[in-house]
């Protein structure tokens, strides 16, 4: 009975999961929130971050510090954007860019960056190229998603097209997107993103930087898949 009223309470139903996992979520945001936060690639309240849990989706509240974000801040909002749990203020402005990501991809976790080095070579290419084979862990070479107001649909739409068999997407005069099985890995894949934006932009004060080629990117592969190494 009493859980029954709980699940009432939180406008769960069926999708209900143990209170201890939603916790463990909510914990685990807030310790990925305040890691992008101290690594640089978020800073203020920009960038937000998302875990899936069944049809639901555990989101960080809009405009809240990294410093001060508790668990109990955290949005819960259902695949469709109904809110069931505003958190500290409103779920991301970004939500719908997150739900276009979880309603067409088997993605968990996603994480949404300012990221410096990501964001200027999303001002001045429209891809990142096979610079390193690292790349291969978001699917390959890394598509701009053209510029749209934050917030919007059109937005939103612009970064699950540029995402389309990929886990990695920049977005023009705006930021990163990354996407993972885990939070963990959403989190890795945006670190990832950035090194290798770096990277890229740093050649190409020098020269064209060179590519992989698809042969060159499939031979690491294979090569990946037989040893068990992760690129
Ligand atoms: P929120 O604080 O609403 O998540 O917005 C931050 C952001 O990065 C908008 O694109
Ligand atoms: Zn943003």
């Amino acid at each position: 009975m009493q859980r029954q009223d709980q699940r009432h309470k939180n406008g769960r139903g069926d999708n209900a999961v143990d209170d201890t996992h939603e916790l463990k979520t909510r914990t685990a945001l807030v310790d990925a929130s305040r890691h992008l936060h101290d690594t640089g690639l978020v800073t203020g309240t920009s960038g937000n971050l998302s875990v899936r849990i069944g049809d639901h989706v555990l989101v960080t509240p809009s405009g809240v510090s990294y410093q001060t974000l508790e668990p109990a801040d955290i949005a819960r909002v259902t695949l469709d954007g109904d809110i069931l749990d505003p958190g500290a203020s409103s779920p991301s402005s970004e939500t719908p860019l997150h739900l276009g990501i979880y309603r067409t991809t088997d993605a968990q976790a996603i994480v949404h960056t300012h990221a410096p080095w990501a964001t200027a070579l999303g001002l001045v290419r429209d891809e990142l190229p096979s610079v390193h084979y690292a790349i291969l862990q978001l699917g390959g070479p890394i598509r701009v998603a053209p510029y749209a107001t934050f917030g919007s649909q059109e937005l939103a739409d612009n970064v699950r097209r540029a995402m389309l068999d990929r886990k990695a997407a920049l977005m023009r005069n705006h930021g990163a997107v990354t996407s993972g099985a885990t939070l963990a890995e959403a989190v890795r894949n945006a670190e990832s993103v950035e090194w290798l934006a770096r990277l890229y932009l740093q050649a190409a004060q020098l020269a064209e930087p060179a590519t992989l080629t698809t042969e060159q990117l499939e031979d690491v592969w294979r090569r990946a898949t037989a040893s068990g190494y992760q690129p």
